[in-house]
C-alpha cells in the first residue's frame, strides 16, 4: 500500500537528480578534508548564508548540539522556548554533551520576545547558573511551523549581543521562514552567531544538515564533530544530494505552503477540529482534536487504515506536514479520509 505521508517533511525521498549526482560524486576522505564534493557543499552553504564557513553534519540534532557546546561552558543555562526541538526532541543532549540546563520560556505561538528573555537572564551571583546562550527556532516546528518576524529576530539578537550573549538559530526550516519573511536567508543568518539548517527536510536530501558561522567557530566545530562520532569519510555521496537540494529544491517550498493552506482550510471546516488557517504560515499544521471525542492515537490508527499517515504530538494535538512527495490531490484525498474518520 502506498501512503500519503503527512508525518513529517523528513520522509521525503531523494529525487532522481539527487540519485544521479550521488552516483557521479567525486569523493575523498573528509576526515582529512579531502572530499571535494563536501567542500563544494560547505562553500555553497556558507555563501548562501553569507557566513565565513559552514560544516556538513549528519543530522540537525548534531548540528544544534555542536553549536551549544561551542557557545557555552558546563554549568550554564540556555534560554529557549518551551516547545523547541533542542529542548524536547534531542535526548537532553545539551545536558549530557555540554553540561548545561535549559531555561524554557512559554511564549505565544512559540515565539520568544526580548522582554521575556531579559527577565530570564540570571543576575550575576554565586548561586544562579549563569546564562550562556539564547536559542531561537524559526520556523517553530511544534508550535505549528510559525514564523518569527525579522523585527523580532533583530530585537532579540541586538539586545542579547549588548548583554554579551551569543544567539543560535535552529533554522531546520530556515528556507521556509525566508519565503514567508520575503528576506534573503543571508539577511536572517547575519543576525545570529551560528545557524543550523536541514537539507533532509523540505529540501529533500536523504541525509544531512549544515551549521554555519565564523571561520573560527567552524574550525572549532570540526574536532568536536569528530569527538561525538560525526567525522565521516567518502561522504561526498551524501553531500552531492545536498548540493542538488540547495540548488534545485528551495524554489518549490512555496508549493508546500500552498498545500498546507488547502489542508488547513479543509480541517477548519470539520466539526471538533480546532485550527486557524490564518495562523498556518508554512508547511506545518498543528491542530487540537479534543472536541472530536477521539484521541490523536485513535485518529492516527484509523487514518492509517485509509492510507494516510499523521501523528499526535501531545494528548490533544495532531501535526501534519506537507512536502514534495505530497501533491495537492493527496491533500484533498487526505481531507476525505479525515472526514470519514470523524463522521
Ligand atoms: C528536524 C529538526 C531538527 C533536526 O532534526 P534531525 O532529525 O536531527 O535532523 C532540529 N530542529 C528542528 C526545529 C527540527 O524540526
Amino acid at each position: 500500500m502506498s501512503y500519503i505521508d503527512l508525518r513529517s517533511d523528513t520522509v521525503t525521498k531523494p529525487t532522481d537528480e539527487m540519485r544521479e549526482a550521488m552516483a557521479r560524486a567525486e569523493v575523498g576522505d573528509d576526515v582529512y578534508g579531502e572530499d571535494p564534493t563536501v567542500r563544494r557543499l560547505q562553500e555553497r552553504a556558507a555563501e548562501l548564508l553569507g557566513k565565513e564557513a559552514a560544516l556538513f553534519v549528519p543530522s540537525g540534532t548534531m548540528g544544534n548540539q555542536l553549536c551549544v557546546k561551542l557557545h557555552t561552558q558546563p554549568g550554564q543555562e540556555i534560554i529557549i522556548e518551551e516547545r523547541s526541538h533542542m529542548f524536547n526532541l534531542e535526548m537532553a543532549g545539551m545536558a549530557v554533551i555540554s553540561g548545561v540546563l535549559a531555561n524554557p520560556l512559554r511564549c505565544q505561538d512559540g515565539m520568544m520576545d526580548w522582554a521575556s528573555i531579559e527577565t530570564a537572564i540570571r543576575p550575576r551571583t554565586s548561586y544562579f547558573a549563569q546564562t550562556g546562550l539564547v536559542a531561537v527556532e524559526n520556523t517553530q516546528n511544534m508550535a505549528g511551523g510559525t514564523v518569527m518576524s525579522f523585527e523580532r529576530m533583530t530585537e532579540i539578537t541586538n539586545n542579547a549581543h549588548s548583554a554579551g550573549l551569543p544567539v543560535h538559530l535552529d533554522g531546520a526550516r530556515l528556507f521556509n521562514a525566508a519565503i514567508v519573511l520575503k528576506r534573503d536567508v543571508a539577511e536572517i543568518a547575519a543576525l545570529f552567531d551560528s545557524v543550523m539548517f536541514c537539507l533532509s527536510k523540505g529540501l529533500g536530501a536523504p541525509v544531512g544538515s549544515m551549521i554555519a558561522g565564523s571561520r573560527e567557530f567552524i574550525d572549532r566545530a570540526v574536532p568536536l564533530r569528530r569527538m561525538i562520532g560525526g567525522g565521516m569519510r567518502q561522504v561526498g555521496v551524501l553531500a552531492a544530494a545536498g548540493i542538488v537540494a540547495l540548488e534545485k529544491m528551495r524554489s518549490r517550498l512555496e508549493e508546500d505552503h500552498a498545500n498546507a493552506q488547502v489542508l488547513a482550510r479543509g480541517l477548519a471546516e470539520m466539526r471538533g477540529l480546532k485550527i486557524d488557517p490564518e495562523r498556518v504560515q508554512t508547511n506545518i499544521l498543528v491542530f487540537d482534536v479534543t472536541e472530536t471525542g477521539q484521541t490523536p492515537a485513535e485518529i492516527s490508527a484509523k487514518l492509517r487504515q485509509r492510507g494516510v499517515l499523521a501523528n499526535g504530538i501531545t494528548a490533544r494535538l495532531m501535526r501534519m506536514v506537507t512536502h514534495k512527495d505530497v501533491t495537492r490531490r493527496d491533500c484533498e484525498v487526505a481531507l476525505g479520509a479525515i472526514r470519514e474518520v470523524l463522521a
